[in-house]
């Protein structure tokens, strides 16, 4: 793993210190001697991360944090604070800050790799994420681009074994989230697994059972690995923060536990999912619309190109059959000539709509282009394919086509071209052009029918 890192403090001695660690560990290091310059850099250069000393002349780390959190250009920068063990409000004013994470000074070099790769990690992902927002906003998709919303409450699942601590927490917890209390670890991953949590508190205080069990199994189920997970340990446990970390834990905090830090590191890690599932979202949707047809909501041609490959190839693993039907609108151009392209739209879509009405949920239907479509049938004989092909052929034939609100009716039919995957060996283009061929058939022999390729 490489990244940038800026560590900014005015003793040179430490700047030093913590530059000659990282660049042991082959990070690129930055440094600045005061929050002033700090800010120039980021302003100008990319970083992944930044330690940042907070008793600093002129400006001190609360106020280069603060400035940071509240740039948008820098915003998404992880800030780690570097405090002095002695002031635990320190901790919280960071926070509040909205710095994501603390070091100690003297900076314990575990700690500080742990948490540097940990942090570089998170920044991983969600730069990628904030990436293809971007892509969306570019190409117009507003909805999926916006990332900036009022804070919602979280889903708290809070892992406990003993009920004294457990009030305790709930107590600080309760006003910035719903909390769900468990003390049986097992149950806490069945838990886990059947909600949706925005984040995971684990207090390593189980009788004899290791926490860090859990937070392992939650890292691995599919369900359950994007949870962000809270580790409360004792003082001097560095040892298991440090395996934790490694394991995929989010955060940690030491007993006795502060409930400012608690609540503000909560928050940290909810605000920190919401935005990273609102991403995920974003993604998914985007590459839904880009296989998407977006007049009649199928799969398009370029969803097909690629899937159907895989399709062949796993129906020939298999030993198969596979089928597909191409379907083409008869006349269509005289339904735009007669009454105009949004009522050839229409139609259009209307047609998609009773493909989509006669196909199994196994079946792709597609818009190929234009008025054509096309629809694999995997495990489907020719025999199967041509009742399928008929059916959907008295589907278009057997109702008038209703448009502009049912003020135009309209008769519409359809020519179909259907084949079969050989079983000697096929292409997905040798087997579109086969049904291409026999859908010309279908045409030449007085459209409305349907005609199967010869084997
Ligand atoms: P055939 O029975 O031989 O298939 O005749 P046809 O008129 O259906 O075939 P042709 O290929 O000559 O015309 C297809 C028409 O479909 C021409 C094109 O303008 C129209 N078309 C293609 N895409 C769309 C679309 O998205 N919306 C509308 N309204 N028309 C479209
Ligand atoms: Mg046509
Ligand atoms: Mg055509």
């Amino acid at each position: 793993m490489t990244a940038r890192i800026l560590v900014v403090d005015d003793v040179p001695a430490n700047v030093k210190l913590l530059e000659a660690r990282l660049v042991a560990e082959y990070f690129d290091v930055l440094t600045a001697g005061d929050g002033r310059s700090a800010l120039a850099i980021c302003e100008n250069t990319p970083v992944d991360l930044i330690l940042l000393d907070i008793m600093m002349p002129d400006m001190d780390g609360f106020e280069v944090c603060a400035k940071l959190k509240e740039n948008s250009r820098t915003a998404h920068i992880p800030v780690v604070m570097v405090t002095a063990l002695d002031q635990p409000s320190d901790r919280v004013r960071g926070l509040k800050a909205g710095a994501d994470d603390f070091l100690t000074k003297p900076v314990n070099d575990l700690q500080l790799m742990s948490r540097v790769k940990s942090l570089v990690r998170l920044k991983n992902v969600s730069d990628e994420l904030r990436l293809r927002a971007q892509t969306a906003q570019t190409i117009g998709l507003q909805e999926l681009a916006r990332a900036d919303r009022p804070d919602e409450p979280g889903h708290v699942l809070l892992v406990d074994g003993r009920a004294s601590s457990q009030e305790r927490l709930l107590r600080a917890l309760k006003p910035i989230a719903d909390v769900s209390v468990i003390s049986d670890p097992q149950a806490a991953l069945f838990e886990a697994a059947e909600n949706s949590f925005d984040l995971a508190i684990v207090n390593a205080n189980f009788e004899d059972y290791d926490p860090l069990r859990l937070c392992s199994q939650l890292r691995s189920l599919e369900r359950t690995r994007f949870i962000p997970i809270l580790l409360v340990t004792e003082q001097g446990s560095e040892e298991m923060v440090v395996r934790a970390l490694e394991l995929g834990v989010t955060d940690y905090i030491m007993r006795p536990v502060d409930p400012n830090e608690l609540v503000a590191r909560s928050l940290t890690q909810i605000r920190r999912k919401h935005c990273n599932d609102r991403l995920r979202a974003s993604v998914q949707q985007t590459i839904e619309l880009a296989i998407t047809d977006d007049l009649t909501g199928l799969h398009n041609r370029r969803y097909l190109d690629s899937h159907l490959k895989l399709l062949i190839n796993r129906a020939s693993a298999r030993g198969r059959p596979l089928s597909i039907c191409i379907t083409d609108i008869d006349r269509f151009k005289l339904v735009n000539d007669t009454y105009g392209h949004d009522a050839g739209d229409e139609v259009l879509r209307e047609f998609a709509n009773r493909v989509r009405a006669t196909v199994r949920g196994a079946d792709l239907a597609c818009r190929f282009g234009g008025e054509e479509f096309v629809i694999v049938m995997p495990d489907t004989t020719p025999e199967m394919a041509a009742i399928v092909a008929e059916r959907l052929r008295l589907m278009v034939e057997g109702r008038a086509f209703g448009i502009s609100q049912g003020e135009t009716i309209l008769s519409v039919t359809a020519s179909l071209g259907i084949a079969t995957l050989r079983p000697e060996g096929d292409t997905p283009e040798a087997l579109l052009k086969r049904a291409d061929t026999a859908l010309y058939q279908a045409k030449n022999n007085g459209r409305n029918r349907v005609v199967a390729a010869a084997a």
